[in-house]
C-alpha cells in the first residue's frame, strides 16, 4: 500500500470515527452522566454536581467569582479509558482487513474529547478568546444551556449531529419532536371524532 493510501485510509478512519464520536457522546451523555444505573460516579459528578452548579439561568450558567472553576472536566483519566476501550475495536478492525483506520480514528477519539473539554469549559468559563463572541460559538453555547435545563435533550455539546439524528435536539422553546408528537395527536383526535361522527350519523339514519 502506498503512503498516500494508506493517509487517505487514515483520514477515512478519522472522519468515520469524528462522526462516530457525536453519536457516542450521546450515549455516553445519556447513559453515563445522566443515570445511575451503569455506573454511579459519572452520574454523580455530572447529574448530581455540574447540572447542579451550574444551572440554566444565565447568571448560574456561566462561572462567577468566588465560586471555584471546578466541576467542568472529566477526570484526568478519562481520554485514556476512552481511547483503551476503543483500541481494541480499531487494532482489531485493521488486522482483519489490512485497512490503516486504527491511528486515525483513536486521533478522532482524542480530538473530539479535547474539543468537548475545550468548548465546555469555555461555556461555563466566558474568557477573552476570539470565538467567544462568534456565532457558532454562541449557537453551540446556547445548545448546552438547554441542556442544562432539559437534561435528556441536546445531548451534544459542540457537534449536535446524534442530537438531530435521534431528535434530542430542542431549543428553549421548542421540541421538534414534541411539535410532531402534538401534531400526531391533534390528527389523532381529529380522526376520533370523525368515526363518531360517522357512528351517531349512521344510527340517527336507521
Ligand atoms: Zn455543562
Ligand atoms: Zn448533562
Amino acid at each position: 500500500m502506498s503512503h498516500q493510501t494508506t493517509l487517505l485510509w487514515e483520514a477515512i478512519g478519522f472522519t468515520v470515527f469524528f462522526l462516530y464520536g457525536s453519536f457516542f457522546e450521546w450515549w455516553f451523555h445519556k447513559y453515563m452522566f445522566h443515570s445511575p444505573k451503569i455506573v454511579k460516579r459519572t452520574f454523580v459528578h455530572h447529574t448530581l454536581i455540574h447540572h447542579q452548579v451550574y444551572k440554566f439561568e444565565p447568571e448560574s450558567y456561566e462561572w462567577h467569582a468566588p465560586r471555584e472553576k471546578d466541576h467542568i472536566t472529566m477526570d484526568w483519566w478519562a481520554l485514556p479509558a476512552f481511547l483503551a476501550v476503543h483500541a481494541p475495536v480499531l487494532i482489531g478492525f485493521q488486522m482483519l482487513t489490512h485497512l490503516p483506520v486504527a491511528i486515525g480514528g483513536l486521533l478522532a477519539i482524542a480530538t473530539y474529547y479535547g474539543i468537548y473539554e475545550y468548548f465546555h469549559y469555555a461555556m461555563h468559563v466566558p474568557g477573552p478568546q476570539w470565538f467567544q463572541r462568534s456565532k457558532l460559538f454562541l449557537f453551540v453555547k446556547e445548545h448546552h444551556r438547554v441542556h442544562h435545563k432539559y437534561m435528556l435533550h441536546n445531548l451534544n455539546v459542540f457537534f449536535p449531529l446524534a442530537d438531530t439524528v435521534l431528535g434530542t435536539y430542542r431549543t428553549e422553546f421548542t421540541s421538534p419532536r414534541i411539535e410532531r408528537n402534538k401534531g400526531a395527536n391533534r390528527a389523532k383526535a381529529a380522526a376520533q371524532v370523525k368515526t363518531q361522527r360517522q357512528k351517531a350519523t349512521v344510527s340517527a339514519a336507521e
